[in-house]
């Protein structure tokens, strides 16, 4: 036994990062273990890398359109490499300034896979940290489907995905959730052929009906290819065989059919938080958690906001429309094009709709340039109980993308 640790932290993702800073600035003895990257999934491998080659996918999408605009642009292309490499830049700055925060707080880190011997003790390198408290928040990995298994040349997760170089002519992505929605807009702005497979009877399958129709539709606009209520029946050479009969001869196939949470013996006394709980597997959710567990900051676990980046956003929370019975609920949609803002931005696709029930928002579906941020004004009302009278008293500035958050509310 080398010391002894108020909190011990095994996995230095955001929710071991989180706990880690805050148990810190609390005066307590903190070791965190991490047996890869600090940063975990979330600033490696998945909401940051995504985001910075999304911004590149983006821009090179918008200044197709600069003549529009009044702007010459003539000599237009994608070095995708410069991408990658920019993406790089971007990751490794913050997980260089996250390790300083960390080395600076005084959190003692191990680089090294870890263990839980005990409620109490924790061994790694062959050495064991005794740990008056253990949290584990070891993350999760991309699921395995039988007979799509990862090979990294053909058959990628999306850890294989964010390692490519050059832009393939085409990709087959198996799955229509936030990973790949994401991919596949980031691909189809870069001008490559994207097919979607998708086993649900819609795309976006944990979106509200309308959200999912209209992803749909900005995909065929987007000329990506989607098949709904289909699988993969096999792969043999390169050929892939959906269930609907149709066999595809994709450059590679891109399976982003879900997360898995990795297991590490479980034990009583042992606190779990973010992924590897495998309930919301989002960064901000697991942020919360640790946040609950080291400040005691209460937490509603319903009120949780799902965002899907691209060109427009996607954001939602509370409930869909398909989960409410008729007649227990109003409902006003409006349409992004309504706002003058969209029409300076050149970005008019989309909606706001919100669900009201006894005049407080029970939820919200926003297709639209800015989604992400807008949706957590709705989440504040929500959260506090604010009524739908009540928001009206609220003055929005203009010209923003927020009126029409304020305009939809007289249609409830
Ligand atoms: C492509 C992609 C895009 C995403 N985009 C978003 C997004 O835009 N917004 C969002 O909210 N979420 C997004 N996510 C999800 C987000 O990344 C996760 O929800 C988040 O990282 C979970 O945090 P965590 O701390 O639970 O686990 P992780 O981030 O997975 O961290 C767990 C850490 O534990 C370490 N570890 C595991 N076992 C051990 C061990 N035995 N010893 C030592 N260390 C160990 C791992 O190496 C890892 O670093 C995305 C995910 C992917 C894959």
């Amino acid at each position: 036994m080398i010391e002894n640790f108020d909190l011990g932290i095994v996995g230095a993702g955001p929710a071991g990062y989180t706990a880690a800073l805050h148990a810190v600035s609390r005066g307590l003895k903190v070791v965190i273990f991490e047996k890869d990257c600090i940063g975990g999934v979330c600033l490696n491998r998945g909401c940051i890398p995504t985001k910075a080659i999304l911004h590149s996918a983006e821009l090179y999408e918008e200044m197709k359109c600069a003549q529009e605009l009044g702007l010459n642009c003539e000599v237009l292309s994608v070095n995708y490499s410069a991408v990658i490499q920019h993406k790089n830049k971007i990751v490794e700055k913050l997980r260089k300034a996250l390790e300083l925060s960390i080395k600076n707080s005084g959190i003692v880190t191990v680089i090294a896979e870890a263990e839980i011997k005990s409620a109490n003790e924790i061994i790694a390198d062959g050495e064991v940290y005794f740990c008056k408290n253990i949290i584990t928040a070891c993350g999760s990995s991309p699921k395995k489907i039988k007979g799509l298994e990862f090979d990294g040349k053909f058959i990628l997760s999306s850890d294989d995905i964010l390692s490519l170089e050059q832009l393939p002519k085409n990709i087959l992505i198996v799955g229509s959730g936030a990973i790949g929605t994401e991919w596949a807009r980031i691909f189809s702005a870069f001008g490559v052929e994207v097919t979607v497979v998708e086993m649900a009877d819609n795309l976006l399958p944990l979106a509200d009906i309308e959200v999912s129709k209209r992803i749909e539709r900005i995909f065929k606009t987007k000329k990506i290819k989607t098949y709904k209520s289909t699988s993969i029946q096999k792969i043999e050479d390169k050929n892939v065989y959906l269930t609907n009969g149709e066999v595809l001869q994709p450059e590679y196939v891109f399976v982003a059919a879900g997360r898995v949470p990795n297991c590490i013996k479980k034990m009583e006394g042992v606190t779990y938080l973010g992924d590897m709980c495998g309930s919301i597997q989002l960064a901000h959710f697991a942020i919360k958690q640790a946040l609950s567990y080291v400040e005691g900051v209460p937490f509603n676990e319903n009120l949780v906001p799902s965002v899907v980046y691209g060109n427009p956003e996607i954001a939602w929370v509370g409930k869909r429309e398909q989960d409410l019975e008729e007649g227990t609920y109003n409902k006003s949609l409006m349409l992004i094009s309504a706002l003058g803002k969209s029409h300076c931005d050149n970005s008019t696709d989309g909606f706001i709709k919100i669900l009201s029930n006894n005049d407080k928002i029970i939820g919200a579906h926003i297709v639209s340039k800015e989604a992400s941020a807008m949706i957590q004004q709705v989440l504040i009302a929500m959260q506090n109980n604010i009524s739908v009278s009540k928001l009206k008293e609220i003055c929005f500035a203009h010209p923003t993308y927020s009126e029409g958050i304020f305009e939809s509310l007289f249609k409830l």
